[in-house]
């Protein structure tokens, strides 16, 4: 079985770029405020969600497992 992902976007931090929708267009929304969304918050592993993560200029794309809340991205060092 895949892993379960929690998904979260630090809005603090959001600039509203955009990048994590064009990389994942069913993961992300923009609010009015063009602040990111996860459109699920827990959500099956997703190579897309990944990728938004890693396009992220600001890192504020958090992923964790959702089983233990170990970091996926960013990744421990
Ligand atoms: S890529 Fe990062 S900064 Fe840009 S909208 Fe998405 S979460 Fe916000």
């Amino acid at each position: 079985m895949g892993d379960r992902w929690h998904v979260e976007v630090d809005r603090s931090v959001c600039i509203g770029s955009a990048q994590c929708v064009h990389h994942a267009p069913d993961g992300f929304r923009l609010d009015s405020a063009r602040q990111s969304h996860p459109v699920e918050p827990d959500t099956d592993a997703s190579e897309p969600v990944l990728a938004a993560a890693e396009s992220c200029p600001v890192e504020a794309i958090v992923i964790t497992l959702l089983n233990g809340g170990e970091p996926v991205f960013p990744p421990e060092d």
